[in-house]
Parts: structure tokens; C-alpha cells; sequence
């Protein structure tokens, strides 16, 4: 039988995101790839449909690489299914799960066995994996590294979970030599628990109490400290979830010496500030937490100079009741700010008002997060890579309803938030999985292994 020929689409947009800028072009996709990328109105080859997006934009689909999806073991805190409609209707594409709040935590390569089959059937979008790093598994990473994790997460303080407990400082040393061993990548939740043991307790409906509670030097101290064991050892480090500016001319530095290190950070520091939180209003409580402004602004000039890399939501909800209890305690309140299906209109939002790109969206919330995780598949619209797309009309507003989110409990700190951008549709390897919020069909989603 004559094999069945790949579709042919050609996508056509006046605003194309490609990786030398913004341009008008027709991107021709054969079957789940993009076969070229042709200047804008050009014929169409034989038998090709025809996607005219008009003035909308075609933006790589988001990667975001810091993702809690807690399934199995925690799906009432979140599940597959739901993360990943989230994901789909906010133009993510790829996402990597972290490895704790599930039930057995990816720590070991029959943990992501369990995660990958309970996974499996339920994705609507690409899902990869990061491994732990916890005190058990020092010696034995080798096996999960070899199992197809992305990297290795740990933590230098409680996480927040028994079951993925911290490395002391002399266990971290001992990690980053055995990943180094095998050119892995460390990724860290850099707050040093020395720090934020000596500062006050956060108990109380006062964000000013929790802020305090979780001071600067926590990250700077903890950065510090990484730097100086990534020159050591020459471990691949990457600081997740940035939020003080105070260490950026830390990384600055070691970045200029040559240290491999890297960070990130998230659209909630980038897009909220700590003069907007109202007491009790747990909603807005993560770790470490949401800053000044003047803290902020001094963020985007660290991924203007790109000190800061990527920009990945760190998407961590819990159930209502843990994330908003009815005393307003930060204390007692989970930590985690879910905003998969938000992050790029928000981000979108205050990168215009400080006469940033859209080119400079993608590169941070797609193409750069691709590129930590080494996914050479994604992150670009050209030529040979996947099919992955966020339409954008970019000029569009809409009201954050909390009605309107996919993900399990849609506590949002967004609510009511007017946000620029609004994402038609999302593709997935040539197809559309998401339209206006809305999410079609079953799930298409594969599961991603390191290269
Ligand atoms: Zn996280």
C-alpha cells in the first residue's frame, strides 16, 4: 500500500517569532515538523491548506521547565490531565515535572517508571522529567540519569514534603561531584537554611512578616555557596526560581569566569510585587517569596543583560484549603504560584510596558528553557524543529477569571488582573490542541526523555 503522504499546512502570520527576530512569514509544516520557514504570501505547495493568522502572532510553543504536577500520590492537589490543559490553553507546549509533592518523589528510576505510566495516557501536551536529588539517592544517580531525567533537583533547606528531604551542605558537595561525573545538571532551590533559621518567623496575616521571613541573604548566601562548589567540582548548575536581585552580580561574575551556572526565574516575580499583597492574601505566598519593586525592577535588567536565562512559572498549587486557610497565616499557607495558563500574558503584559519584545518573551519562555533542558527539538520556529505554536493576539486584553483556568483548584494571585495578550490557539506538533481556552481532543502529548 502507498504510504499515506505527511499534510502539509502553512501557517502565515505577519508577526512570526523566529529565532533572528520578529518577521512576516509562511511556515510550512509537514506532517509534526516545520519544513521551512518562507518569506510571507508566498505560493502554496501543492495540495497544502492554508492557516492564515492574519496580524496575530506564531511564537514557539512555551517551554516551561518548573512544573509541579503531584500525580500520583497528591492528584488532589493537581493531576496530568489538568496541568496539562492548563498548559495547553496558555500556548505551553513542553513542560518538565519537578520530582516532589507526587507520591513516590522521582527519586529513583522505579519512582519514574510510576511517573512516566501514570503520565502516559493523560498529557495533552509534551511532559519530560527531572529527577531528585535527596539524600538516599547520592551514589546511585548515575541510574536515574541513565533512565532519562533531565536533570537532578535538591534542595538545601525542608522542601516542604517528608519524603524529599535537603542535602547538608557536605551531601550537596558530594552530589555535584557525582553529577559532574557524568556531565549532568544540577538544578537548586537556592535558600540557605542558616540564613533564614536566624531570621524571624513568619507567623501571621502580615506579608511584611513573611517577607521578613525569608530575607535576601537566604538566596545570595546559598548562590554564593553553589558558585563557589560549581567552580570545584565544574557541576553544571542551574538556580531555579530567582527572586532576590541582590545575587545577580554573583551570577554575573561566575557566568564571566566561565562557571557554568544559570537562572531563572518566574513570572510572578517579574510581574507582582510585595507593595501589592494584601495581609492574609495567601494566595500570593511562594518561596522564596514575591519582592519590592525596586527589587523587581532590578530583575529585569538582569534578564535584559541575561544574567537571568529563562522564565519558567514554577507552577506549584496545592488544594484550596491548604493554599488559602481561612486564618490568612503565610505561615501555615502552601507555598506555590500557579500560573501555567497565565504566564504569558502576564509576562507579556509588563515586557511591553518596559518596551521589551515579544522576540525577547520567546527567547526567555521558550527558547532558553529549551535549550537548559537540552530539548533541540523545541524552542524555535525553523526549520527541522517541531510544529509547536502559541498564537498570540498580542494586542488584545482580557480580566483574569479564575472560572476560566484548567488547572485543579484555580486559586490564582491573577484574579482580576487586566492582562495584555490574549493566546488563540496552541499547536502541538502540527495540530491544534488548544483553542480560545478551550482544549480539544484527547490527549496528544508524549513523553520526552533526555537526549
Ligand atoms: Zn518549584
Amino acid at each position: 500500500m502507498p504510504q499515506q503522504p505527511d499534510r502539509q499546512v502553512v501557517v502565515r502570520s505577519t508577526r512570526v517569532l523566529t529565532p533572528e527576530g520578529e518577521r512576516p512569514a509562511d511556515v510550512i509544516v509537514v506532517g509534526e515538523r516545520i519544513a521551512a520557514v518562507q518569506p510571507h504570501g508566498g505560493a502554496l505547495p501543492a495540495g497544502a491548506d492554508l492557516v492564515d493568522l492574519g496580524d496575530d502572532a506564531l511564537l514557539p510553543g512555551l517551554v516551561d521547565t518548573h512544573v509541579h504536577v503531584n500525580e500520583p500520590g497528591r492528584t488532589e492537589w493537581e493531576g496530568f490531565a489538568s496541568a496539562t490543559r492548563a498548559a495547553a490553553a496558555g500556548g505551553v507546549t513542553t513542560l518538565v515535572d519537578m520530582p516532589l509533592n507526587s507520591v513516590p518523589p522521582t527519586t529513583t528510576p522505579d519512582a519514574l517508571a510510576v511517573k512516566r505510566a501514570t503520565a502516559a495516557p493523560s498529557v495533552h501536551v509534551d511532559t519530560g522529567f527531572w529527577g531528585g536529588a535527596v539524600p538516599d539517592s547520592l551514589g546511585a544517580l548515575r541510574s536515574l540519569h541513565d533512565a532519562g531525567v533531565f536533570g537532578f533537583k535538591c534542595f538545601l533547606l525542608p522542601s516542604g514534603v517528608p519524603e524529599f528531604p535537603e542535602l547538608t551542605g557536605d551531601q550537596l558537595a558530594c552530589a555535584m561531584r557525582e553529577i559532574a561525573s557524568f556531565g549532568g545538571l544540577l538544578i537548586v532551590h537556592a535558600e540557605d537554611p542558616g540564613v533564614i533559621g536566624a531570621a524571624p518567623d513568619a507567623a501571621g496575616r502580615a506579608y511584611a512578616g513573611f517577607l521578613a521571613s525569608r530575607p535576601p541573604a537566604a538566596e545570595t548566601t546559598a548562590i554564593a555557596g553553589l558558585i563557589g562548589l560549581a567552580r570545584e567540582t565544574g557541576c553544571r548548575v542551574h538556580v531555579l526560581h530567582l527572586s532576590s536581585a541582590a545575587a545577580l552580580p554573583l551570577i554575573a561574575d561566575a557566568r564571566r569566569d566561565g562557571v557554568a551556572v544559570s537562572a531563572e526565574s518566574c513570572p510572578h516575580y517579574l510581574t507582582l510585587t510585595a507593595e501589592q499583597v494584601p495581609d492574609g492574601a495567601t494566595e500570593f505566598k511562594c518561596c522564596p517569596p514575591i519582592r519590592e519593586a525596586g527589587n523587581q525592577d532590578a530583575l529585569w535588567t538582569g534578564l535584559a543583560e541575561g544574567t537571568i536565562g529563562c522564565v519558567v512559572s514554577d507552577h506549584s498549587p496545592a488544594t484550596a484549603a491548604l493554599k488559602q486557610p481561612p486564618d490568612g497565616d503565610f505561615d501555615t499557607a502552601w507555598g506555590g504560584i500557579s500560573s501555567l495558563q497565565l504566564g504569558l500574558p502576564a509576562m507579556w503584559t509588563e515586557a511591553r510596558r518596559r518596551g521589551h519584545t515579544l522576540a525577547d518573551v520567546a527567547r526567555w519562555m521558550s527558547a532558553a528553557p529549551a535549550e537548559l533542558a537540552g530539548l533541540a527539538a523545541k524552542g524555535a520556529i525553523a526549520a527541522g524543529r517541531d510544529a509547536d505554536f502559541a498564537v498570540l493576539a498580542p494586542e488584545e486584553t482580557f480580566t483574569v477569571d479564575p472560572a476560566a483556568l484548567h488547572h485543579r483548584h484555580p486559586v490564582t494571585a491573577y484574579a482580576g488582573r487586566t492582562l495584555h495578550g490574549v493566546v488563540r490557539a496552541t499547536w502541538l506538533r502540527g495540530a491544534p490542541v488548544a483553542r480560545d481556552g478551550a482544549v480539544d481532543g484527547p490527549p496528544r502529548g508524549r513523553l520526552l526523555t533526555r537526549p
